[in-house]
């Protein structure tokens, strides 16, 4: 079943700007801040909002945020405010916990603490900025495992009118094309006849060597 309730404990820049996308996506948030002028910025754009601590049991348990589909502890710097909100959602019995880390040793800790997914946001937007860097044909991509990825990537001019068969390229670099984004519609598992133009998408599959040696190819 989808998530629709969530919590966002911490609204600095990266638990609001969450907290808004939530939002957007018709879901209702319930923002937590121990900051009341950061709480009276935000109180018209999430459905409930409250000034609370939350490293106090009390007030998460009056919180009612053991119902929450999903509570995610977006505080920032204090370390110890993150490991403490954790433990006590833990406790609690909250269904999902998500939790921003800010090193590798407070990943650690929150991941034994039992948090369900721990995120590093940036180391990983430092990942993803180099990746796109060296390959500027790649706009966004998703590690299925250390090696096997999903990317998208732009169809370079050259390769502008040519059909799957002649792009060849499980032949040529490895990786298979899974589907074709063109500007108003998208081809899901395209056949070989099937064009790839410019400024269209094409979503691959494929690992990082392929990926790359394709990139260089096409330069
Ligand atoms: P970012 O890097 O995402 O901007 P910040 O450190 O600026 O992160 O923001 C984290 C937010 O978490 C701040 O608004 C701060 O008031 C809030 N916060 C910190 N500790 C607690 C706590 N114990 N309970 C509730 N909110 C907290």
């Amino acid at each position: 079943m989808k998530m629709r309730q969530f919590s966002v404990i911490g609204l600095g820049r990266f638990g609001s700007s969450l907290a808004m996308t939530l939002m957007n996506e018709g879901c209702e948030v319930l923002g937590i801040d121990k900051n009341e002028e950061i709480i009276n910025n935000m109180a018209d754009r999430l459905t409930h909002v409250v000034v609370a601590d939350t490293t106090e049991e009390e007030v998460l348990r009056s919180l009612g945020i053991r119902n929450m589909d999903c509570v995610i502890v977006a505080i920032g710097d204090d370390i110890q405010a993150s490991i403490m909100t954790a433990l006590l959602l833990k406790d609690l019995g909250v269904r999902m916990i998500v939790a921003k880390a800010l090193s590798m040793l407070h990943g650690k800790v929150l991941e034994r603490i039992g948090v369900d997914r721990v995120i590093f946001p940036e180391r990983d937007m430092g990942v993803r900025v180099a990746h796109q860097l060296i390959n500027p044909n790649l706009l966004d991509y998703i590690e299925l495992s250390n090696d096997y990825r999903i990317a998208e990537l732009t169809v370079p001019r050259e390769l502008s009118g040519l059909t799957l068969k002649e792009l060849d390229s499980r032949q040529k670099y490895g990786f298979s094309v899974v589907a074709i984004n063109k500007k108003n519609r998208v081809i899901v598992a395209p056949t070989a006849e099937d064009l790839i133009e410019e400024k269209d998408l094409m979503v691959i599959i494929g690992n990082q060597v392929q990926i790359e040696n394709f990139e260089q190819c096409v330069e």
